[in-house]
């Protein structure tokens, strides 16, 4: 079936009762069971029933069912946040003493769970060029738990061979976990690229209009212990599994995505071409124009589109305030993939208490824009951004 109808037509696990036709939303913290042997191999994963629900609820279990059906993974948990799926992951993978291969350009809260948080117990960060193969190779030692790394990074927009790189790692016995969040699943297969474990902030395309935080763990199942971790014992003992709440509204986005991302990339290649042309704008960085020198990469790895995401450079630090106080359609808010557009000076919010040195050597330059393309008309977007650089 195409990916769109099965978004909208993974059944629950139990029929519903009253023959809900969308996802009830169970606000319950307890299930009551019919004898204590039904109980026992409830606790025990000997059947599955959901037992109490920072461990399963039944709404949550729709939606994680219906991302394994659009992606065919081996098996989804649905977290809170996309950084609780992520230091979930590599708090799965990682030991003291141990070792992540990752890129210097990655998410700031990512970078500083890896680079601080994760180093606190002992777990080493390797911040490489993940572009260049010849040194993802020579860094992957003994100790090496994953290769971490996002597929378009934000606000650099670089680009890495995945199939190269999960080549190198898997000789070595190491996983591939990837950030997803820049371009949804529905675009294409990470799997087949030779990614293990995909990691998503579903609190961008997913959710929808950003209506509620979410994040995901998409694990191919080629690393078995990875899920265990996962599932059966940092899920429950950390405490961050999703809210039911948070999953009706993401099965809501999970309905329209497809749509909604098809118009989102479009408006975003429309505005990237049309802003090469505008005074006032140094560069347009959008992987999705040809002459951009990731573009066949992405092309061959995420299909057609190439994600709503795309920065601007003006003259200054100044320029860029000025142009974002001028803004008047256009939201000065950080999202990614909202329904509405929106604008941020990563240097001076996202990566604003790094040290300067720090911003150069991560390639956050003073000088960016990064815009998250909406769904309004792509002609009203290019008015506001040209009135607010005049
Ligand atoms: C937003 C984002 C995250 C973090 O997700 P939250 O849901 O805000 O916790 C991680 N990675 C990327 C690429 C993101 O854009």
């Amino acid at each position: 079936m195409n990916k769109q109808t099965i978004a909208i037509n993974t059944p629950f696990v139990r029929p519903d009762v009253y023959g809900s036709l969308s996802v009830p939303i169970y606000t319950n913290v307890s299930f009551e069971f019919e004898d204590a042997q039904e109980m026992a191999d409830a606790f025990c994963n000997r059947i599955k029933a959901p037992d109490y629900a920072r461990i399963a609820n039944p709404t949550v279990t729709n939606f994680e069912q219906r991302v394994k059906a659009l992606t065919g993974a081996e098996h989804v948990t649905a977290f809170n946040s996309g950084m609780a799926a992520i230091s979930t992951a590599l708090l799965a993978v990682s030991a003291q003493g141990k070792n992540i291969l990752t890129s210097r350009h990655l998410f700031g809260n990512t970078l500083a769970l890896i680079s601080g948080t994760l180093l606190r117990f002992g777990v080493k960060p390797r911040l490489k060029d993940l572009t260049n193969l010849e040194e993802v190779e020579a860094s992957i030692d003994e100790q090496t738990c994953c290769v971490y790394l996002e597929i378009v990074t934000n606000p650099q927009m670089e680009v890495a061979d995945l199939k190269a790189i999960a080549e190198i790692a898997h000789k070595k016995g190491v996983p591939v976990i990837a950030d997803s969040t820049a371009i949804p699943f529905t675009e294409m297969s990470l799997k087949d690229l030779g990614v293990d474990v995909e990691v998503v902030s579903s609190t961008k395309y997913i959710s929808g209009g950003g209506t509620s935080l979410g994040g995901l763990i998409i694990d191919y199942g080629s690393f078995p212990k990875i899920n265990k971790y996962v599932k059966y014992d940092l899920l429950i003992n950390l405490g961050v599994y999703m809210t039911p709440q948070s999953a009706y509204m993401q099965t809501l986005g999970l309905e329209t995505l497809e749509v909604r991302y098809q118009r989102q990339a479009a408006n975003a290649l429309w505005l990237a071409e049309h802003l090469r042309n505008v005074q006032g704008i140094t560069r347009v960085n959008y992987v999705g124009l040809p002459d951009n020198p990731y573009y066949e990469l992405a092309q061959r790895q995420f299909g057609k589109t190439a994600g709503a995401m795309l920065t601007i450079d003006l003259e200054s630090k100044e320029a860029c305030f000025r142009f974002l106080n001028n803004l008047k359609l256009i939201h000065r808010a950080t999202n990614l993939f909202d329904s509405r557009t929106l604008a941020i000076h990563p240097a001076s919010t996202i990566f604003g208490l790094f040290p300067l040195r720090q911003l150069e050597q991560i390639d956050v330059r003073q000088t960016t824009i990064r815009l998250s393309v909406g769904l309004e008309a792509p002609e009203d977007l290019l008015a506001d951004i040209e009135q607010a650089l005049g």
